[in-house]
């Protein structure tokens, strides 16, 4: 159902989206792709309470009191492990980390036997971080509380996706016909396609930017515009959203060396200048400064919202956690 569509029989908060369960009727958070706009936009509204709560000095709400949560992470993290495990702890929940590297995993253990595992430790919420493309959406099949991805492969992140998306509207207001430029390894990235899939369904007008070695062939299926020249894509763009060659990804050679890779796609001040006066600079992190970003960009005062995005993930994933543990807190309106 399209947003314009939402009429008064579908009784909803501030008429955003349908009240109770049915503004956000999934168990699982695995991908942004195919959520409606009113999901999405549920989900960063829910997230405001979270992000008042966090720059108050006491950040506490206890609302998933006695509630474990995993997090299940096969992969490398910073920041969303930091802020997964930040965000259940000021909701109250008990949680626990699981890195891969010290677990039965590396003992040859498979996929679906971890998964059973963590299943019968009675888990009530469970966050996963994998290295393959559908290995999330294959465990959350076999567990039976909900499942949030944290990454999975090149397919989705989509915490990433809604924090990126709240970072903007709060910087610009509402994210419907603004241009949106992600330049990078669109080909490897996750945060690329949760971002596409998010900024889309929420009508920004996004424009992908990569060395035609690391453009996916099916890009337009996306509804974006490509571009390969980055000072074109550039022109009159609202946000610059720049991505890390994604090397762990990569089996052969894609780009020529990393120093022509920064003289045709680095965000430089100069290039920069081609965008709005005013627009956002943008990265998940971790950056590679002085290849897919110059410091003086990413540090730059009153532009850059790198330390921004960081800040909204805690508040991001405390609502993805708090939504997805009504069925089972069993709070009203919630089946
Ligand atoms: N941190 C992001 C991710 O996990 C981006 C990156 O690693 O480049 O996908």
């Amino acid at each position: 159902m399209a947003l314009s569509s939402m009429t008064s029989s579908n009784p909803t908060a501030a008429g955003r989206y349908p009240a109770g369960s049915a503004a956000f009727a999934h168990r699982d958070l695995i991908a942004l792709a195919g959520l409606a706009p009113w999901e999405i936009l549920f989900l960063l509204d829910e997230a405001e309470q979270w992000v008042e709560l966090n720059r108050k000095p006491h950040k506490r709400d206890d609302r998933l009191a006695g509630l474990t949560i995993i997090n299940a992470f096969f992969e490398n993290s910073t920041r969303t492990l930091l802020s997964f495990e930040i965000a259940g702890k000021r909701l109250g929940a008990d949680v626990v980390n699981m890195h891969a590297a010290q677990s039965s995993v590396k003992k040859g253990e498979t996929l679906i036997d971890t998964a059973m595992t963590l299943n019968a430790m009675r888990a009530d919420a469970i966050v996963i971080r994998h290295q393959s493309s559908g290995a999330v959406g294959l465990i959350a099949d076999k567990v039976d509380c909900p499942v949030l991805n944290a990454g999975d492969g090149q397919h989705e992140h989509p915490t990433q996706g809604l924090l990126d998306a709240l970072t903007i509207r709060h910087a610009k207001g509402d994210i419907a016909g603004l241009k949106v430029t992600i330049c990078g390894d669109i080909l490897h990235s996750r945060v690329a396609r949760s971002n596409i899939h998010c900024l889309t369904t929420l009508g920004a007008e996004v424009r992908v930017c990569a060395p035609p070695a690391l453009m996916p062939a099916d890009i337009e299926a996306l509804k974006v515009s490509p571009f390969h020249d980055f000072n074109v894509a550039l022109d009159g763009a609202d946000v610059v959203m720049m991505l890390r060659l994604q090397q762990e990804r990569m089996s052969g050679q894609f780009i020529p060396s990393p120093r022509e890779y920064r003289h045709l796609y680095g965000l430089t001040l100069d290039r920069l200048a081609r965008a709005r006066p005013d627009a956002l600079v943008m990265h998940p992190g971790p950056m590679n400064r002085g290849i897919e970003i110059d410091s003086n960009v990413a540090d730059l005062a009153g532009r850059s919202a790198i330390t921004r995005q960081v800040e909204m993930g805690v508040a991001i994933r405390m609502a993805c956690l708090d939504v997805l543990t009504r069925r089972s807190r069993k709070v009203e309106g919630w089946t």
